[in-house]
């Protein structure tokens, strides 16, 4: 059940944590740590056998020292494993299923309870706050259908923290009319759909959307964005790195030093290749281990993006510590012949809202010509027929990118694999006409 109450006192607490000092927010780390190893070692079989297999008990974690003992987990590791990786507490018809739509092209599902839930909401609200959400601000979010749903009705009646969705989906000039008539106090957005509807109101000379302040998230905002966006709009843009495992992971204040932790809900490391962790001020593989996840425990989990960990302080007065990202998740941005730029989330979210996404191992979408895309599927299941699939999911991109079958051409290839790019990331939406 869903306790109003619960997501206030949270953000209550949260807020609460932004000014401890360091040892207060160590020792605080490590009680929490240590019940999140228990608990996964107690209650989810896949912790479990990877605690036996390497010999820790889960009394050697007693602080966050202790975490480099236990190996990194990869998401292909978890997903390899699905049904073990979540609580034996937990029935998976009783959670909430949350979908990841990163840049890797695996669907990983992420199970949630409606506590962390709550918790996640909190956690998300807390980082509006630092950049300046005030109760009664109007926030408007440019963003995928599937997120539209979440406001609580009571903050919906009441008017405060309150949201409203213009979708990620709609042609240019919807989302330009739709956020004209919401008058938004903060817009937020993806990177690159903000990015695009700068571009668009700067072409077509229109002023008339001036937000205090804008919030941008889900994709790396590089320089050139935040120019683009900052320009157009008259306003701050505010940075947020989160990803669906584990909602924020840190995010800028005002003063936009760097990014503050959430390191009273994460602890978060920078590893190199060795898995050793890397010295302030260097670059390295961000991991990280939940102090709230329980249903889905995530643990030493390796994200892939590039971070620097900082023992700068910020002036704004929050103590959680700083770092920096260096790079992260980037993909390309996707013209098409009608003249729409499309954001690379729109077709990542395109295919994992597919209704047969279960049967779909990974996936890649490449641009070879404006009018010509090849989608990649490697299916899970050798058997399940790729004719029923193809046409079913030709159908889906059709009509969730609202193209036209004459306008462009989709052809689906199933392949046994999806090669790595020469970094060794893998992208899964490539233009190759830029
Ligand atoms: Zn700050």
């Amino acid at each position: 059940m869903r306790n109003y109450f619960r997501s206030i006192y949270y953000l209550y607490d949260l807020l609460s944590h932004i000014h401890w000092d360091q040892e207060k927010l160590k020792e605080y780390q490590n009680k929490e740590l240590r019940k999140v190893i228990n608990y996964a070692y107690e209650y989810v079989p896949f912790y479990h056998r990877l605690f036996k297999e390497n010999k820790i008990n889960p009394s050697d974690i007693r602080n966050i020292e202790d975490l480099n003992r236990i190996p990194i987990i990869r998401k292909e590791n978890m997903r390899k494993n699905i049904t073990e990786v979540i609580s034996r507490k937990y029935r998976v018809q009783d959670l909430i299923k949350l979908e990841t739509s990163g840049s890797t092209g695996k669907p990983f599902p992420v199970y949630i309870t409606m506590k962390e839930d709550d918790y996640r909401k909190a956690k998300h609200l807390r980082a509006n706050i630092y950049c300046g959400q005030k109760l009664r601000d109007r926030l408007v979010a440019l963003t995928s259908p599937s997120h539209m749903t979440k406001v609580p009705k009571i903050m919906r009646t009441l008017g405060i923290y309150y949201w409203d969705f213009v979708s990620v989906f709609d042609s240019i000039e919807d989302q330009i009319a739709k956020i004209e008539s919401l008058r938004p106090d903060i817009l937020d957005g993806y990177s690159t759909s903000l990015t695009i509807l700068a571009k668009e109101l700067e072409k077509r000379g229109i002023k008339t959307i001036n937000p205090r302040f804008l919030i941008s998230g889900a994709e790396l905002l590089d320089n050139h964005m935040r120019e683009i966006i900052e320009r157009v709009f008259e306003a701050s843009v505010y940075d947020q790195y989160s990803i669906v495992e584990v909602e924020r992971i840190s995010s800028q204040c005002p003063i936009k030093k760097g990014y503050h932790i959430d390191a009273d809900s994460l602890i978060i490391q920078f590893v190199d290749n060795n898995g050793e962790e890397v010295s302030i001020g260097e670059g390295g593989e961000i991991v990280c281990t939940s102090l709230f996840s329980y249903a889905m425990p995530f643990i030493r989990y390796a994200i892939g993006d590039i971070g620097v960990p900082t023992d700068e302080t910020c002036e704004c007065g929050i103590t959680l510590p700083l770092m920096k990202i260096i790079e992260g998740r980037k993909d390309s941005l996707i013209p098409l012949p009608d003249g729409r730029i499309l954001s690379p989330r729109m077709f990542s979210i395109t295919v994992n809202s597919f209704s047969e996404i279960e049967k779909v191992d990974q996936f890649q979408v490449i641009q070879k010509k404006l009018d010509l895309f090849e989608f990649r599927i490697k299916k899970k299941n050798e058997n399940d027929d790729e004719k029923i699939l193809e046409s079913k999911l030709r159908a889906h991109l059709l009509k969730m990118l609202n193209l036209l079958s004459d306008m462009v051409e989709i052809k689906i290839i199933f392949v046994d694999d999806i090669p790595l790019e020469k970094t060794g990331k893998m992208r899964s939406i490539i233009s190759q006409i830029n």
